[in-house]
C-alpha cells in the first residue's frame, strides 16, 4: 500500500528503481543492507559529502548531475584503490523547498551511474530540513586482486603516469566525468603499479599525498603534463599562444576535480604497459619517482622549482 508519507513514497519509488545484483543480498527496506563480500578480496568502503555550493550548484546543473557526482567521485576512489564498486549507502538532507520529484531527479543520477557500474544503491538515509542539499555517498567495494593498490608503494626510479588530461573540469566535466574504473582494470591486467590516487585535488596536491605515504621525492617535467583542452574555457585564456601555455599549466596543476588517475611503477613495467595498452583513455609519463622528498617541476630549459600544493583549501574557525 502507498504510504500517506512522502518520504516513505520517495524510498519505495528508490527500492524499484534501484536494481539489484547478485552481491546484494539484501538492499532497501530492511534495518540494514546484506552484502556477499569475499574472503579473498580486500574490501573496500569510501564515502564522501557533497554539499551545494561547494562541489555543485544545484541550481544550475539540477539534482540528476549533483547525485551523478556524488557517486561517481567514490567510484573514482574505489578504481584508485585498484577495486570497483558493491554497492552504494545513499544519505541525503534535502531542501524543504523543493517539492520531493526533485529528490527522486536526485536519487536517479545515482542509480544510473550505478547501474552502468553493477553498484546498485542498497541503502540510505532520507531527511529535509531548511538548509541547502546535502548528499553523502558511501560505496561498499572490492579489490580486483587481493590487496589493494595503496599511496604509499611508490619507490625511487619508478615512471610516474597519468590517465586523460587535466585543467579545465569546472566547465563541466566535474559533473559528468567518467571514474576511471575499466583504466584501473586495465593497468592491473598489464602491470603491477606500485602507488596509485586518483586527481581530486589537482595535481600539485595529491602526487603530495603519494610521496608523503610513499617517503620519496618526484621530478616532474612540465612539458609532458597533458593539458586538457577545457582549458581555454577559463575567460582570458583563449588564446593559443605559448604565453598561454603557463597560465594552462596552472590550471592543469591546481584546478582538481580531474578524477583522472595518478600512478607509478617500475620502468620496465611502464614500457610493456605502453606497448599493451589498448584503452582509449591515454597514459602519459609525466616525472620520475626520486630519493628525498619534495616534488620538483622541471621547465623547458632544464631549470627547476618546487611544486607547491595548490587547489581549494576548506576554511575553519
Ligand atoms: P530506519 O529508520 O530503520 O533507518 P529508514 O526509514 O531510514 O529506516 O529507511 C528505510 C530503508 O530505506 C532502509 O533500507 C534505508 O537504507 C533505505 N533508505 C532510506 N533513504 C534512502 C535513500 N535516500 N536512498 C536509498 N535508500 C534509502
Ligand atoms: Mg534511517
Amino acid at each position: 500500500m502507498p504510504s500517506s508519507r512522502p518520504e516513505f513514497a520517495l524510498i519505495d519509488r528508490i527500492r524499484l528503481a534501484a536494481g539489484t545484483s547478485s552481491r546484494v543480498l539484501l538492499g532497501i527496506g530492511d534495518d540494514a543492507a546484506g552484502l556477499d563480500c569475499r574472503v579473498d578480496h580486500e574490501t573496500l568502503v569510501a564515502t564522501d559529502m557533497l554539499l551545494d555550493g561547494v562541489h555543485f550548484v544545484v541550481d544550475e546543473c539540477g539534482p540528476y548531475l549533483a547525485g551523478r557526482k556524488a557517486l561517481a567521485v567514490n567510484l573514482s576512489d574505489l578504481a584508485a584503490m585498484g577495486g570497483r564498486g558493491l554497492a552504494s549507502f545513499v544519505s541525503i538532507a534535502l531542501p524543504k523547498s523543493q517539492p520531493i520529484a526533485w529528490a527522486d531527479e536526485l536519487m536517479q543520477g545515482v542509480i544510473d551511474l550505478g547501474a552502468e557500474w553493477n553498484c546498485p544503491v542498497a541503502g540510505g538515509d532520507t531527511n529535509s530540513w531548511n538548509g541547502p542539499l546535502v548528499i553523502n555517498v558511501a560505496v561498499v567495494g572490492e579489490t580486483l586482486q587481493t590487496q589493494s593498490t595503496r599511496r604509499s608503494g611508490a619507490k625511487p626510479g619508478d615512471v610516474i603516469v597519468v590517465t586523460g588530461a587535466l585543467g579545465g573540469s569546472i566547465h563541466g566535466r566535474h559533473l559528468r566525468f567518467t571514474p576511471r574504473l575499466e583504466e584501473a582494470a586495465e593497468l592491473l591486467r598489464l602491470a603491477a603499479p606500485h602507488a596509485m590516487i586518483d586527481i581530486s585535488d589537482g595535481l600539485s596536491s595529491d602526487i603530495q599525498h603519494i610521496l608523503a605515504a610513499s617517503g620519496v621525492g618526484a621530478r616532474i617535467e612540465e612539458a609532458a603534463i597533458p593539458v586538457h583542452p577545457d582549458v581555454t574555457l577559463h575567460s582570458g585564456l583563449a588564446g593559443l599562444d605559448s604565453e598561454d601555455r603557463q597560465a594552462w599549466l596552472t590550471h592543469a596543476l591546481n584546478d582538481g576535480e580531474d578524477f583522472e588517475l595518478l600512478f607509478t611503477l617500475p620502468h620496465g613495467e611502464w614500457e610493456r604497459l605502453q606497448a599493451e595498452w589498448r584503452h582509449p583513455t591515454p597514459l602519459t609519463r609525466i616525472g620520475v619517482v626520486t630519493e628525498g622528498q619534495g616534488c620538483m617541476l622541471v621547465g623547458n630549459s632544464g631549470e627547476s622549482v618546487p611544486l607547491t600544493a595548490g587547489g581549494y583549501v576548506h576554511q575553519f574557525g
